[in-house]
């Protein structure tokens, strides 16, 4: 099979859809592999290096003549255009809220594969956990950034230092982000306290984290309780196919002490933050009645290299499957894979994103 990789055009996105090491697998396998010209670069991978692993490099227009497309993000209308039936193309594309994109690629007749639904054996999205681990071990470096003086934070240092006390962090939502949150933050030297409203979910993070972190229910009177007292509050809730819930109000603020942080991971939800709006990497912080707050919405991008590898040890058994199978032997070999199926000729064939868009399926 021919596989093509483009470079991403979106918005200051700097990942790229294969790794070097990607490559070689699927060379190994006899594939041909085309990587358009400086697609890496974001991520620190040079041309030659594809090069060494086995790929040719060509211009856009080689690429998406492939078989199949493998990217990050979902594609940009001129993309879209160059997409033809029978084509694969296997990425990120959240299409419930984007009925536009949705369209071209029912226009296309391409086979589209979506990461974001694609399953595992624990009911678990092994194509988006990698990003949430990202983001979540990132949270606290941003919080720390943000707690500086000069950044309009307390000035408290996470850890402390001998004879000073450390910084106190509460974390809301003990998922992949929260979890992966909550072990930085208490790494970093400080006082961690995870909420959850599942208490299986608290058991397992008691089992496994006790010694580092502290666990308490997700109670409107726990979380009232712990922003009062907290250097930085990290929103880290997912209620699937929803908005996130407005856990701390703009009243609420008035409870903390001045200069502590929000990070709003869940902002790609909406915030769980009454007063959290969508800021980028060029401008992330801003301050509503004295408190920072942090509301990236693509926090992995921040650091491109390892969330390109993150997301290529993830999508590569699946690339392979598909490029070793054909799409068709691959999701039958595979129902978790299936699941990942959102257009085929024309229809849209996953039934969450058809309801979400009132479309037929
Ligand atoms: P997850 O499903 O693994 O975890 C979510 C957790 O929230 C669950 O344990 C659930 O029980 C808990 N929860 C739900 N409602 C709650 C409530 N009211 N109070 C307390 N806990 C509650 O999800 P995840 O992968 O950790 O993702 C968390 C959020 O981070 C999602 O909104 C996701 O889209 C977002 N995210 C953002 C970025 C970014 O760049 N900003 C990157 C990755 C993920």
């Amino acid at each position: 099979m021919i596989i093509g990789c483009p470079t991403e055009i979106k918005t200051r996105e700097y990942r790229v859809g294969l790794t070097p090491a990607a490559v070689t697998a699927l060379c190994d396998s006899g594939h041909t592999v085309r990587i358009q010209q400086g697609a890496g670069l974001g991520a620190g991978f040079a041309d030659e290096d594809y090069i060494a692993a086995g790929a040719s490099i060509t211009d856009v227009d080689s690429v998406f003549e492939a078989d199949m497309i493998v990217k990050v993000k979902e594609p940009q209308a001129v993309e879209r255009a160059r997409l033809r039936e029978g084509q694969l193309l296997f990425t990120y594309l959240h299409l419930a809220p984007d009925p536009a994109q949705t369209d071209d690629l029912l226009a296309s007749g391409c086979t589209a594969i979506a990461y974001e639904t694609v399953t595992d054996r624990t009911g678990g999205l092994p194509l988006l956990a990698p990003m949430s681990e990202v983001a979540g071990r990132l949270a606290p470096q941003v919080g720390a950034w943000s707690l500086q003086k000069a950044n309009g934070g307390r000035g408290v240092l996470m850890g402390g230092v001998p004879g000073v006390g450390p910084a106190e962090v509460t974390v809301i939502g003990g998922g992949v982000v929260g979890t992966h949150a909550a072990r930085i933050a208490a790494g970093m030297g400080a006082q961690v306290t995870v909420l959850d409203l599942s208490l299986p979910r608290l058991r397992q993070l008691d089992d496994q984290f006790s010694s580092q972190f502290r666990t308490r229910y997700a109670s409107k009177a726990n979380i009232a309780e712990l922003i009062a007292t907290s250097d930085m509050v990290i929103g880290a809730v997912l209620i699937p196919g929803a908005a996130a819930p407005k856990l701390v109000s703009r009243a609420d603020l008035a409870t903390m002490k001045p200069g502590a942080v929000l990070v709003d991971v869940a902002i790609d939800q909406g915030g769980c933050f009454e007063t959290s709006k969508a800021t980028t990497h060029d401008d992330p912080i801003y301050e509503v009645d004295g408190i920072v707050h942090y509301c990236v919405a693509n926090m992995p991008g921040a650091v491109a290299r390892t969330s390109t590898i993150a997301l290529g040890n993830a999508t590569m058994p699946f690339v392979q499957k598909l490029a070793n199978l054909g799409w068709q032997a691959a999701c039958r070999a595979d129902a978790h894979l299936a699941e990942g199926l959102n257009i085929h000729a024309g229809q849209i064939t996953n039934e969450p994103v058809a309801r979400a868009l009132g479309r037929d399926w």
